[in-house]
């Protein structure tokens, strides 16, 4: 099912962003972390690509695994690092033959040792251009596109950066989800030059739980 389609039911949604694991053994744990919060009813789960590319494959894989032994709906993060039209189109079709409904069409970070985003040769310069693509060859797709309450930090201002979103809104997103922020209010003022700008689909909010007692007091300290 489509995630638009899922936000459309009944409120409130949550879902659980999972990073690829790297050995056997942060694998069984993250398989034990998903049977522990599977009866919590999440409305879908997604699955990152680790930034410059790195975890490609073991997303892929992770990707393919949940879709089988699970019910959950999931959500596959790509980026246009590091692949060209062919790899990413190789990667599309095996996500449309596996069942994945849903893709978080997003431009990606640096590869390693990158300072700036780098074009793949027959690759794209920017997310829109991932998600027309996935449009035009798979329309059965569903597709999410990131947005950035507090700014991105490539964007030269904020009206270039709501200008930059409705590309990818109108090039086909079906939903923006955020990253995260530490205010809400730059959520809500996010969401409101969204509407300013005619920015129609669903905003996720992205949020980052305290995931230890240190970042905790890191964050507070002053
Ligand atoms: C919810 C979420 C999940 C994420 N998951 C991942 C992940 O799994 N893996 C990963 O590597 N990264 C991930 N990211 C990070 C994201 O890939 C980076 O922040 C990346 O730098 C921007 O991606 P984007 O899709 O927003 O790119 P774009 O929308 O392409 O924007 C990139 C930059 O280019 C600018 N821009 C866009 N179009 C134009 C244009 N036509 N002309 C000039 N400038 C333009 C934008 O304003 C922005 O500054 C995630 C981010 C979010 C919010």
């Amino acid at each position: 099912m489509h995630i638009a389609d899922i936000l459309k039911q009944q409120a409130p949604h949550f879902s659980f962003e999972y990073f690829p694991p790297k050995t056997e053994e942060t694998s069984r744990s993250l398989f034990e972390s998903i049977k522990e919060l599977t009866p919590l009813k999440p409305s879908y789960v997604s699955v990152t690509y680790g930034a410059g590319g790195s975890t490609r494959q073991l997303t892929h894989d992770l990707v393919v695994r949940l879709q089988k032994e699970t019910q959950l709906t999931i959500v596959s993060h790509l980026t246009c690092v590091g692949a060209g039209k062919d790899e990413i189109n190789d990667v599309l079709t095996k996500y449309n033959e596996n069942g994945i409904q849903n893709i978080m069409a997003l431009r990606g970070d640096p590869a390693k040792g990158q300072a700036q985003f780098v074009q793949p040769e027959n690759g794209f310069g920017y997310a829109a251009e991932l998600v027309a693509f996935i449009k035009k060859h798979f329309p059965n797709m569903g597709v999410g596109v990131a947005g950035f309450p507090e700014g991105h930090p490539n964007t030269p201002n904020r009206l270039k950066e709501i200008e930059h979103l409705k590309a990818k809104v109108d090039a086909g997103a079906d939903y923006i989800c955020t990253q995260l922020f530490f205010e809400n209010r730059d959520f809500y003022d996010f969401c409101e030059r969204c509407e300013i700008a005619g920015i129609k689909v669903p905003i996720i909010a992205g949020i980052m739980p305290v995931t230890s007692q240190y970042y905790n007091s890191y964050v507070c300290s002053p």
